[in-house]
């Protein structure tokens, strides 16, 4: 049989046709409880009515204009993004990916400015993930995203994540710059320790290199701080967003200071439909609501919520699962049994859990979810672990 989707998702068979919040309506009238939300992306919820009202507004005015001329929605966006965090300059994108393809650059291209266009390399650590096209398959280097796709871009260097001695030996003259999660996403929930992160960033300025970090996936608002190297006390020199910033619609960005950015100049770097109107307009209202008085408490209150009762149903099923991990709400669940058989149980007490490396079950849900949904949603995992149980 043809496929006119070209089959490259192992899709579970489920067809949504309406979002209210954390919940999700199928075409067969179920109701879903979200705790995955698009892969971190629907932070507050689905159908939010300020952010239907601001794209909806943004339609009837003006949708596309092109980065030939001035877009003020960008403006605005990026002049909250400066007020809120370490960045002097942000440059919009459709996509994480393509947020990344601009920190890659920005960083190789600091240095050919600098007088030392030798230092290309960039040092990635293994089980991460930055996206999907050929510079960031290379760039993360796993066989399961890089095999029958050669050949690799090359200049990207792998080593153990944690392991900074192997950091310190892979850097040389021709290293540009270290690219790391704080929280590792696809590979299953990985933070990064505070102090790991602040040696990252003291061998950077050692050695004059450049600082990457990657919070496409924990980034804004999601482990409780606006951005996750926050708890950590360092800054980076460029930073890729994307996911959360957008609410739901397409949007990426990449931050940098003034310095990191200094060779992204007219000319250098560019893209049709990055921080368009509608794009930027919703990222705007994302960002203002995230930034509101209590927000963030209130995303670090619910995280111990989850994270407590999550605990308490690893303790009861200990043949389904072992172990919680991650911070705010972005929570992995390792499982002892295939991580898939708890995701698609889950699906028959209509919880949506989201599958990740080292055989993790992902709870992502919007950072506006209530105590009570949360409590729901490890009530339903109680009847999963259950009748996972009856088969083991
Ligand atoms: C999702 C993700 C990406 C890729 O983002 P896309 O929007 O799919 O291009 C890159 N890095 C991390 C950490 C991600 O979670």
């Amino acid at each position: 049989m043809t496929q006119s989707v070209m089959p490259t998702y192992a899709r579970a068979p489920l067809s949504f046709v309406k979002g209210e919040g954390s919940w999700l309506m199928d075409d067969k009238g179920r109701r879903f409880l979200d705790m995955g939300a698009g892969i971190a992306v629907n932070i507050l919820g689905h159908a939010h009515p300020d952010l239907v009202a601001v794209l909806h507004n943004q339609a009837e005015n003006l949708w596309h204009t092109s980065n030939l001329y001035d877009v003020p929605n960008q403006q605005v966006l990026a002049d909250k993004l400066v007020d809120a965090t370490f960045a002097d300059t942000v440059f919009f994108t459709n996509s994480g990916t393509e947020a990344m393809e601009c920190a890659v650059k920005m960083a190789r291209k600091f240095h050919y400015e600098n007088g030392a266009p030798e230092r290309v390399n960039i040092i990635a650590f293994n089980d991460s993930f930055h996206g999907r096209s050929l510079g960031m398959i290379s760039a993360a280097g796993a066989e399961k995203l890089t095999k029958g796709f050669g050949p690799m871009l090359p200049g990207f260097i792998h080593v153990p994540f944690g392991d900074h001695a192997a950091v310190r030996g892979a850097i040389d003259e021709n290293t540009a710059a270290i690219l790391v999660e704080p929280v590792q996403g696809e590979g299953g929930i990985v933070p990064m320790p505070d102090h790991q992160l602040k040696e990252l960033r003291e061998i950077c300025d050692e050695n004059g290199i450049l600082l990457i970090l990657d919070e496409i996936q924990c980034g804004v608002g999601r482990t409780g701080k606006l951005f996750a190297h926050e708890w950590a006390g360092i800054t980076p020199d460029i930073m890729a967003i994307a996911k959360g910033i957008g609410g739901g619609f397409p949007l990426g960005a990449c931050l940098a200071t003034t310095r990191a950015a200094s060779g992204m100049v007219a000319g250098t770097h560019g893209s049709t439909y990055g921080g368009n109107p509608l794009a930027t307009a919703v990222g705007s209202a994302v960002l203002d609501i995230v930034n509101t008085e209590g927000f963030l408490q209130n995303v670090n209150a619910l995280a111990g919520t989850l994270r407590q009762a999550l605990e308490g149903l690893v303790a009861n099923h200990p043949k389904v699962f072992k172990s919680v991990r991650g911070t705010g709400l972005m929570i992995g669940v390792e499982c002892v049994v295939p991580n898939m058989d708890v995701v698609n149980a889950g699906y028959d007490f209509e919880i949506l859990t989201v599958p990740g490396g080292a055989n993790v079950i992902r709870m992502l849900p919007a950072l506006n979810i209530t105590p009570e949904e949360l409590t729901d949603a490890v009530a339903r995992l109680d009847r999963v672990a259950s009748k996972l149980e009856e088969t083991l």
